[in-house]
């Protein structure tokens, strides 16, 4: 499938950028969007097979439940990952916590398993069940941003169903406020939360989960408790970093929002493939004493290697920051300096437009460009120290290749390091605070995924052989990440299991690669 051909139809929202395209271009896919006649064959939903007592159970919530053949059902049953065709058993919209209790209570009733849906990005359509006869919590109708208080002690309620584009947007217009999450703006605080959360504030911040103050969560019984330092404390541990479908429904986050700098400067710098060695050493080594000011990722495609990030300060004080890596990357093909506010970065890089003017863009209210649902594939590894020449070789080497039948390849190098090692890792479930750079690998194909599988059995090589244990990141589900419990989780599974029996003893959230009970 090619991103031209898909480019034709659909409406808002999710970045990804081709090999065979310049860096800078955007595509942008719907949340929930259904694909053009004739692109994908998907299975149709058969009649729904559940019984007559869970469907009159969710009779209080009216026209928000969406059963199979009923209408709204077909396009609410979409991932943007067009690999699945799962069938839910019921899709509820849920406009409230309230709906929310309704929905869980009845499903535990019925035996029938939640997936709630924040911004439906999970690469394994999990939020769509990762299984068929889920009963699909789409939370897009819990949607308010409210900052309140000042200074040092204000805090930002924000609606699970709220995504990242209209979450900074909203932040920005209540007193130009911001958070650490990613740059993607159709990523859901949802999952994206509750996975980590990993922004280019992040070496300053740490992670999304460490601005959280307080959670609020739909349990196994249908009880809206809260999670907090204070409160259910074995609940806030395990939702931040391991609470993605696994332990209730979340229905609000409380965050420390931060206030960015008043000048922060943009930048891109563009190389050719052929100086990925020193560009990729250089840009590893910089990390343990770059500036935590300086939030940065880097894309290794065919088309060369791209870095893009944003400086917290005036642009004089960026090249004194950067000085050092550049003198050892050598000289780029291209770059794009620019000093604005930090609201400008992040629409930069939300990749809406590429030489984006309105920030109100980033509200995902409409004015963009088409785009589409993929096939597409994503798998992670994080690394616990600087890359070994034989790491850079392969990224090199696999950089350059382009997937036979398939439209894209990249992998996305991040250095961590920074504020996301303030914390332990038995603070909360996240337990890769160590990490130094942390891969994304994503292919996207028209139906080989070949390409990905004998890449990454590569890297996984030359991992074991340099690294110690392998570690993923959860945010970048893969359900064929080898011994994921050990990867995503580390030796926390244990504690991790032992709060699943306690908070959720009858497995009502369950999909394939949900927190088990003991
Ligand atoms: C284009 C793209 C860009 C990305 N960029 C980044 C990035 O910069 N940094 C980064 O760290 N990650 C990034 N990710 C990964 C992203 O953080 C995860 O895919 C995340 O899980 C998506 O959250 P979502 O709410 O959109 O997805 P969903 O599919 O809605 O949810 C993902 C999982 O969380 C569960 N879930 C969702 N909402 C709730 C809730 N309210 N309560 C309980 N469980 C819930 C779902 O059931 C599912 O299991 C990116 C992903 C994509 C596709």
């Amino acid at each position: 499938m090619r991103f031209d051909t898909l480019s034709l139809s659909a409406s808002a929202a999710l970045l990804f950028l081709s090999s065979s395209s310049q860096f800078t271009q955007a595509y942008i896919l719907p949340p929930h969007a259904i694909p053009a006649p004739g692109l994908v064959a998907r299975q149709e939903p058969v009649a729904s097979a559940v019984n007559s007592t869970f469907i009159a159970c969710l009779k209080p919530l009216g026209a928000k439940v969406l059963q199979r053949k009923t209408a709204g059902f077909e396009k609410e049953r979409y991932a943007f990952d067009l690999r699945y065709t799962y069938n839910p058993e019921v899709v509820v919209m849920a406009a409230s916590a309230a709906d929310v209790q309704v929905a869980v209570k009845c499903a535990k009733a019925s035996n029938v398993p939640v997936a709630p849906r924040s911004g439906g990005h999970s690469f394994e359509g999990y939020s769509i069940g990762g299984q068929d006869g889920s009963l699909v919590l789409d939370l897009s109708g819990l949607n308010s941003v409210k900052v309140t208080g000042s200074g040092a002690t204000a805090e930002a309620k924000v609606g699970s169903g709220v995504r990242l584009g209209p979450l900074y947007l909203a932040l920005f217009n209540q007193g130009g406020w911001t958070l650490n999450g990613g740059t993607c703006p159709s990523v859901g605080v949802g999952g994206h939360t509750l996975g980590g959360g990993f922004g280019l504030l992040s070496r300053k911040y740490g992670l999304l989960i460490d601005s959280l103050l307080e959670i609020e969560v739909v349990n196994a019984d249908g009880n809206l408790v809260t999670a907090s330092k204070t409160q259910n404390q074995d609940l806030f541990y395990a939702l931040r970093g391991a609470g993605g479908g696994s332990y209730g429904v979340v229905t609000s986050f409380t965050y420390r929002p931060i206030k960015p700098a008043a000048k922060a400067t943009s930048f891109t710098y563009n190389w050719p493939l052929s100086q990925a060695s020193a560009v990729l050493k250089a840009y590893v080594e910089f990390q343990p004493t770059a500036s935590r000011d300086i939030g940065v990722e880097m894309n290794v495609a065919p088309d060369g290697l791209m870095m893009y990030g944003i400086y917290q300060g005036t642009k004089a004080d960026q090249a004194t920051a950067m000085a050092s890596f550049l003198t050892a990357a050598g000289k780029p093909k291209s770059s794009d300096v620019r000093e604005g506010r930090y609201i400008d970065g992040q629409l930069r890089f939300a990749y809406i437009y590429n030489d984006p003017k309105d920030i109100n863009a980033l509200g995902l209210t409409g004015g963009y460009k088409p785009g589409d649902s993929r096939y597409t594939k994503g798998k992670s590894l994080v690394y616990p120290s600087v890359l070994k020449t034989s790491t850079i070789n392969l990224l090199k080497k696999w950089g350059a290749k382009t997937p036979s039948g398939g439209t894209a390849n990249y992998i996305i190098v991040d250095i961590w390091g920074g504020a996301v090692q303030d914390h332990s890792a038995d603070e909360t479930a996240f337990i890769h605070r160590d990490a130094h750079t942390v891969f994304e690998f994503v292919s996207e194909w028209d139906e080989n995924p070949d390409w990905m599988n004998d890449m990454y059995a590569e890297f996984l090589t030359d991992f074991k052989a340099n690294y110690g244990p392998v570690r993923g990141y959860q945010n970048y589900i893969d359900k064929d990440m080898p011994n994921w419990q050990d990867a995503y989780y580390g030796s926390a599974i244990t504690r991790l299991k032992q709060i699943k029996k306690s908070v959720d003893p009858g497995n009502v959230f369950r999909f394939p690669q949900s927190i088990p009970l003991p």
